[in-house]
């Protein structure tokens, strides 16, 4: 404490002499890094010195809890607006929009004008003045609004994305440079991987440990600059992931109770687009039957968990489940899958012999497999600590307030207290 009054007025007397510039803290750079997929649970068994390193010297939680449905495209987009999806309007990872059509369809899913409101944190960051440099995030550029950010790479089909090696270079020269304020990285594992290998597969164990090394080469970059910089990192994950047996087929659903529906898929939900002319309460009357298996719930009448609203873009009908089980149908199997005896006759409920699946998302906040990864660590974080859930839309907020300025417009989330 001694020593700590001495510095603070040598500090004090160092400043008072420098007045202007010279005197002020110098500004904060944070680096945000969303990893897709990424349950707590995943990093069992596998050395991750870096994650471990961000939760001994910053502060972390295992219950970075995604807006509902807990999919990619919602949550990407609930991460950097800090928005609900009512507001943000990506409701789903497949929807229909009453003007645009099939999300997706008229322009790639990545374009940030299918969002009907809502500033994305580089949106927001760059209007108060902090320029932002965006790696593969969705919403980093538009059609119509070209690039969303002072820096961004090239936004292409995701089949063609730059790969690690080229984005990490990219934002390390941001960092380095000093031009950035807020450096934006996005990577889609664990989950690339782990639908197919299973929260604990080895190939997801492999992705863990890449995404750790991710983490290493930022912390090396960071130690590598000259010193006086002010650097917090923030790191999260999209949803978790855990294992399904169990298929509620959609397909036979609709040819048992007659009824014709488009379906939007979620796994854990999926909401149905009834066909015009229909008695919307004879279907939620038959579906009803499978109540220990899965909810239906009418438009307007959604859960209080699911803040989708009743835009145009939602279904008329809402449908969720729990692991074992998740929603399958013929539009998701290959024609040899689909042409199986097992997925046209027999029950609605089943567990198929022939398997398409492993693990899933899209369940509701309260499935806990859903949780992510949540870390922030350096300047304005204090050391050590746990927080016992952080709430997807804080997030967003988090970042600004880490960078001084201001939440985006129409958020609806709030800033953690991060330092004490
Ligand atoms: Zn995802």
């Amino acid at each position: 404490m001694r020593h700590f009054a001495v510095r603070a007025f040598a500090l004090f007397a160092f400043c008072a002499l420098l007045p202007g510039a010279l005197a002020e803290a110098p500004a904060r750079t944070v680096i945000v890094v969303l990893f897709d997929g990424f349950s707590p649970f995943m990093m069992e068994g596998v050395s991750t010195p870096n994650f471990d390193r961000l939760a001994r010297e910053g502060t972390s939680s295992r219950h970075l809890v995604p807006s509902f449905p807990a999919l990619s495209m919602v949550n990407h987009t609930t991460f950097q607006t800090g928005c609900w999806p009512s507001h943000h309007g990506i409701v789903a990872n497949e929807f229909t929009d009453p003007v645009l059509g099939r999300y997706g369809s008229k322009m790639d899913r990545a374009d940030a004008a299918w969002r009907t409101g809502c500033e994305s944190l580089w949106q927001a960051a760059e209007r108060q003045g902090a320029p932002a440099a965006v790696f593969n995030f969705v919403g980093r550029w538009s059609v119509t609004g070209g690039s969303q950010a002072h820096i961004i790479n090239a936004e292409v089909p995701w089949a063609n994305h730059e790969d690690d090696d080229t984005i990490m270079a990219k934002a390390i020269a941001a960092l380095t440079g000093g031009g950035s304020r807020l450096i934006a990285l996005y990577f889609d594992y664990p989950d690339s991987v782990a639908h197919g290998d299973g929260v604990h597969g080895d190939k997801t164990k492999l992705a863990v440990a890449k995404a750790d090394a991710i983490i290493g080469r930022l912390f090396s970059a960071i130690a590598a600059l000259p010193p006086g910089r002010a650097i917090t990192l923030v790191v999260g994950a999209d949803h978790g992931m855990t294992k399904v047996d169990k298929v509620i087929n959609l397909g036979k659903l609709r040819a048992r109770h007659h009824f014709e529906a488009d379906v939007a898929y979620g796994s854990g939900s999926a909401m149905l687009y009834l066909k015009p002319g229909q008695n919307v309460a004879r279907i939620v009357k038959a579906l009803s039957r499978y109540r220990s298996v899965f909810a239906v719930y009418r438009k307007g009448h959604f859960p209080s968990y699911a803040h989708i609203g009743d835009s145009g873009r939602v279904g008329d009908l809402l449908l969720t489940t729990r692991p074992p089980y998740a929603f399958e149908g013929p539009e998701l199997m290959t024609p040899q899958i689909a042409a199986l005896p097992e997925n046209i006759i027999g029950p609605v409920v089943y567990e198929p012999k022939v398997k398409w699946f492993h693990s899933m998302h899209g369940f509701n906040p309260d499935v806990e497999a859903m949780h992510a990864i949540f870390y922030a660590w350096g300047a304005g974080v204090a050391p050590g600590r746990i927080l016992p859930r952080v709430e997807m839309i804080d997030v967003a907020p988090t970042v600004l307030d880490l960078l001084g300025l201001k939440p985006g417009e129409g958020t609806d989330g709030k800033a953690l207290e991060l330092a004490p």
